[in-house]
Order: C-alpha cells, then structure tokens, then sequence
C-alpha cells in the first residue's frame, strides 16, 4: 500500500458512509457484472430498478443467454446506448458456452462490451482480483488529493492514474477499495462543491491546501457535438404502419423506428401533418433535431425495401429508441 493514510481513510469512510446497493450484497458475478453494464453510462438511481428487472426476468446466466434480442432490448428500452443491451446478451452466450463466469482479467476483459474499468470492477468485487478501477470520480479525488494537474483524458493521465490506484490498492480488499474511491467521489469529493469541511482526508488534500478544488481535475477542452436533422414520418395505412429496425454503424442499432429522412429538407409525402417540429434530443457526442409528420392513407406508399408493414396494434413487441417514444405520445 503506497499511502496506507489514504487506503485506511478510506475504508473507513466506505465503511460508514457507503451506499448500500443489492449488488453489493451479493458475490454471484452474474449479478455484479449486469450492474456493472448497467451503470456503464447510467444513473444509480435510474440504473438499480433496471438491475432489479433484469434479475428478476433473467436470474441468471443461462436464462439471460436463452433470450431474444428484441426482448432483451425491450427490458433495456429508455436506458440507451442499445449496443450495452446487445453486448449484454452476446456476453452471457459467450459466458454460457464456455461453462461458466470466467475468473482472471484477461477473461473477464474478453466478454463483449466489457472494457479495462469494467474488467477491473467485475474482478475486483467478484473474485477479489487486484485491479484499480479509474473513472470520472477516481480521477477526481486522485487529482484533487495529490494535487495532480494533468489533463484528464490524454494518454499520460491514463497511465499515471492507473499506476497510482493500483499502488494504492490494499491486495485483501481490492473490491472494497474500488467501490469506497467511487462513492467517496460521488458523495463527498463531488465535483462541484466538494465536502471539504467533513472530509476525512483534509488535513493531506493538496487541493484544499493550495486553494485548487475548483481548478482539479484538469480536463481536456471539449470536442465539438454533431447536430443531426431527423424527419420522421409515421405512415399509418388501413392498421399497419412502415417501420424498419436500424442497421449496424449508426446510432440505435437494432432498434425499429418509422420512415425517416435525413437533413435539412424533408421531401415526404403529399398530404402528410406536422405533429411536432424541433424536437431537440440529446445523446452524448450529438444532439438529434427532429420534426414528426403522420401520412394516412389508403394505398401503402412505395418505400426501399428495409421498411415493413406492421401491425400498428403490436407496435409495443418492437423496441424503439426513447425519441420515437416521444412521437409515439404526440399522435
Ligand atoms: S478535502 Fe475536499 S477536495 Fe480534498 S479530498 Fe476531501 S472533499 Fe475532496
């Protein structure tokens, strides 16, 4: 342990102060490693009653591994970033074929849509393993505490921060410490306005002592978000409707969505109603602008063959992104 202060603090303070989560009351790492994929780009709050769903539904691997892929992306739905719901399932195959939940890291960091935070997670809390994790709140309380300046996100920060965590890591609570550095981070040393009058670690905080907790971490500047102009067209004709699922590549894959152009003009069809227009929607690195039309109509339109007729009563069996949601609702 390179700074048994540091360790020992904040155990202590995980001890007393962390959140009790149904995850962490169990070693089964079926159960740790669908929390972990959850939580990926998701909420605790929002993240847990998909969790507890996913548990009850699939209790485990096998049952999880036997599923349809539509189904599993209807449990996933308002989650987003549907390629986590399809890597979820190719994992459990993967794990089901090979007789069981793998062990090492290597192993773990093979299963699809398992990186080295993930990785070092699930083999920490599960099997012990000694792996430091590194997210946003690892980096923070790193940076604030030893008074680290280096732009979080470049290939150097990565490598100095892996370093320091993992010298840090006590070796018979590699899990524990983990979760006690994530926590600390989300609850005391939060990003704005940190709790530094009840902090544990104040008296050796290199922030607090120079005056710097607003200044660290350093991040890198932004890169610019992509807008994109999305015409979506619900073509409704004598009970079915033209849908088509997303191919690979783009956004949503996998998921059904209604006749859609793209840009800044929409060409559409004679007759059709606005229902909405500049429906602003944000997704991480863009944000979609979307305008929403309703054609009824007699005679089916004459649309490229990736569209289908469904029937519009078992629209709910097709799992859709949240913003054909939203157009859903203002018919
Ligand atoms: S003293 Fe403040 S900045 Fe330093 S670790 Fe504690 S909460 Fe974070």
């Amino acid at each position: 342990m390179k700074d048994p202060f540091f360790t020992q603090t904040l155990l202590d303070w995980y001890a007393e102060y962390g959140r009790d989560l149904p995850w962490r009351r169990t070693r089964d790492p079926y159960a740790i490693w669908l929390s972990e994929i959850i939580l990926q780009q998701t909420r605790i709050a929002q993240g847990q009653a998909y969790w507890e769903r996913f548990m009850a539904r699939f209790p485990n691997v096998e049952t999880l591994a036997a599923a349809s892929e539509d189904e599993v992306l209807r449990l996933w739905q308002g989650l987003g970033y549907y390629s986590r719901g399809r890597n979820l399932l190719a994992a459990a195959r993967q794990i089901v074929a090979r007789g069981g939940f793998p062990d090492t890291l290597a192993e773990i960091r093979a299963l699809k849509g398992v990186g080295d935070y993930t990785a070092a997670a699930i083999g920490s809390i599960a099997f012990g393993l000694p792996a430091a994790v590194l997210d946003g709140n690892v980096y923070r309380v790193l940076a604030r505490f030893y008074g680290i300046a280096t732009p979080v996100g470049s290939t150097a920060a990565k490598k100095a921060f892996t370093e320091l965590a993992q010298a840090l890591l006590p070796p018979d609570r590699p899990g524990d410490f983990n979760q006690a550095l994530m926590d600390f981070g989300a609850l005391q040393c939060t990003p704005q306005n940190p709790q530094c009058l009840t902090c544990p670690l104040a008296a050796r905080c290199e922030a607090l002592r120079s005056g710097r907790t607003a200044l660290l971490p350093v991040r890198k500047p932004a890169g610019t978000v992509q807008t994109r102009r999305f015409h979506y067209v619900y073509i409704r004709c004598r009970g079915f409707v033209a849908f088509r699922r997303r191919g690979p590549g783009d956004i949503w894959q996998g998921l059904w969505e209604p006749y859609l152009e793209e840009g800044e003009e929409v060409r559409g069809f004679p007759g059709m109603k606005c229902l909405r227009s500049g429906v602003r929607h944000q997704l991480t690195h863009r944000i979609l602008i979307a305008d929403f039309y309703l054609l009824e109509c007699e005679e089916k339109p004459l649309l490229t063959e990736d569209y289908i007729w469904i029937p519009e009563a078992g629209l709910d069996n097709y799992a859709k992104p949240r913003l054909v949601e939203v157009l859903l609702e203002s018919l």
